[in-house]
């Protein structure tokens, strides 16, 4: 059916890889430098290497996304784009006739090069999407909840995001489509959002009730939809960060007894995280706030369930995380970053708020610390550049987001580069693409697992519960408890690709092309 009987683009033939009705199994090397201090201050490094066998499922099956928020902006947005590429829907612009399409997807809108032509030398690209069977997005069947109950198609409206042309073709079929009642801790975000809080669960702090409505509404969309697995995504309203207490969120034990006596440092987000866990999901959030606090990421372990985090990254750190890497590896010193941002969509009213803000800030705060600890020839040891982000909410200018940002540098000789940006884009455009790659690459995740040594007879394993695979599309990468964050974007796109490569049999993308400078 559809899209996953697909032959592949590619094969590869290697005696490393073998390819069966069922899975992609490869034999791979993983090629590491060890590092150790030598007596005389210097370093000795020791290339190392550790075999791997990589398995991928063949079947994909039949996916669900149930979107946390969908009658958002980013909830409708992106459930209105999926339906029209469905469709393969055409409609009218001033600018004239637009089709639809996934651009601002990494997984369905850029290519990866597979190698160069045998006879003419010439790069060969293929789509990312192509590089492992993966779930295509217009088979995905989209769900989810919201604490305000209109329709999607009305919701739609209310984001005032896309065009009316556009909108009418998928409005019947998106009025079918209403969310699921939801849990509304009002402590946890912005009073401002208590006129739309009409689609509630009742009771207003956490409970078992919630929970497993939640585990019972995910295993109800399964059935219903006769589906394989479901990813779970967080797109609702930024919520204000919990206190990680000792005896309450700090062990899975914890978490679970805190969910059942109702404590207030429960957020909705934490019952979400936790009911998917329980249920097998993969829920992704895409918000700043610590959902994740301790006892949830050991919960998740403990059932070797997966997730990620937090916060898409979209627009401001995106950018931030290229031009930074791109002006510190070239030498240059970063002094300080200023960085504002006025919008007018519900995101922003609700961001208006100061302890909903403050998620924010510390969520694009710390997007910069690898590329400056990287370098110690600018930067002592714990020196960084300033940064400020400034948030106003200015409703004029709905889900066009202004961002203007300035980076301040210091180069050769004492001299100063100042560069300005000045951004303009609907948040939601930039937003949706990446809820589609994060539920894709998430989907596949499911079925990857590894073994070590190549050794016959072990069993094959999934990667570690915290999913920093998907580090590139989030802004401040939830990483296993102990491992290091990369916000590097070139690094994260790197490790995604090369992931991806080592799984059939290839070895990471170089770009040295030795074959164009020794003949
Ligand atoms: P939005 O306010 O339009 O949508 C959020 C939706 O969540 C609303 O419909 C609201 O009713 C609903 N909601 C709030 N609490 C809920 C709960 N407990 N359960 C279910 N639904 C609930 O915002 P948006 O523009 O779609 O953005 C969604 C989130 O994504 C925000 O937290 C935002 O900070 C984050 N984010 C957005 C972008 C982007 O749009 N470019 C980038 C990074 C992060």
């Amino acid at each position: 059916a559809s899209s996953n009987a697909q032959a592949p683009l590619f094969t590869v033939q290697s005696p490393n890889v073998t390819y069966s009705d069922d899975a992609i199994v490869s034999k791979y090397v993983y090629r590491q430098t060890k590092v150790t201090k030598s007596s005389n201050g210097g370093y000795v490094a020791t290339p190392k290497e550790t075999a791997y066998d990589f398995k991928v499922e063949r079947k994909v099956g039949r996916v669900g996304m149930m979107l946390v928020g969908w009658g958002g902006n980013n909830g409708s947005t992106v459930t209105a784009g999926i339906i029209a590429n469905r469709q393969g829907l055409s409609w009218d612009t001033r600018e004239g006739k637009q089709s639809a399409n996934y651009y601002g997807s990494m997984v369905m809108s850029s290519t990866v090069k597979l190698g160069a032509d045998s006879e003419t030398g010439e790069e060969i690209f293929v789509p990312f999407n192509q590089l492992l069977p993966m779930v295509n997005p217009n088979d995905l069947v989209i769900g989810g909840w919201d604490i305000s109950g209109m329709n999607i198609a009305e919701s739609m409206d209310r984001a005032g995001v896309l065009e009316p042309t556009l909108k009418q073709m998928v409005r019947k079929e998106m009025s079918q489509m209403v969310p699921l009642p939801s849990i509304y801790y009002p402590d946890f975000i912005a009073a401002n959002q208590e006129s739309r809080a009409d689609n509630i669960l009742e009771g207003s702090k956490a409970c078992t009730e919630h929970l497993e409505k939640i585990r019972a509404d995910i295993r109800e969309f399964k059935s219903k939809h006769n589906l394989d697995k479901i990813i779970v995504q967080w797109t609702a309203n930024t919520e204000r960060f919990a206190d990680i207490l000792p005896g309450v969120n700090d062990t899975a034990e914890n978490l679970l007894q805190s969910i059942a006596s109702g404590h207030a440092e429960i957020a909705p987000s934490t019952i979400f995280a936790t009911a998917c866990i329980l249920e097998n999901a993969p829920f992704i959030n895409g918000s700043p706030q610590n959902t994740f606090v301790p006892g949830v990421i050991a919960l998740a372990e403990k059932h070797s369930a997966f997730i990620g985090g937090d916060d898409f990254k979209s627009g401001q750190t995106k950018m931030k995380s290229a031009l930074v890497d791109f002006l510190i590896n070239a030498g240059i010193k970063v002094k300080s970053l200023a960085s504002y941002n006025h919008l007018g969509n519900n995101d922003g009213k609700n961001l208006s708020a100061p302890s909903q803000f403050r998620s924010k800030e510390i969520s694009k705060s710390n997007v910069v610390d690898d590329m400056v600890a990287a370098n110690n020839i600018l930067y002592a040891k714990d020196e960084h550049p300033d940064h400020t982000v400034v948030i106003k909410y200015m409703p004029s200018v709905g889900d066009n987001k202004r961002a203007l940002d300035e980076y301040y540098a210091e180069i050769f000789m004492g001299g100063h580069q100042t560069i300005n940006m000045f951004n303009i884009c609907e948040d939601s455009l930039l937003a949706s693409p990446l809820i589609i790659d994060l539920v894709l690459i998430a989907e596949l995740m499911t079925r990857v697992q590894w073994r070590a040594n190549g050794t016959e007879d072990a069993e094959f394993k999934g990667f570690h519960s915290v999913l920093s695979v998907l580090s590139y599309m989030l802004k401040a990468p939830l990483t296993p408890p102990g491992t290091p964050v990369v916000n590097a974007l070139s690094k994260q796109r790197n490790a995604l690709v090369n992931i991806f490569r080592a799984c059939v049999g290839l070895e990471p993308e170089n770009d040295m092309t030795l074959e164009h400078k020794l003949f």
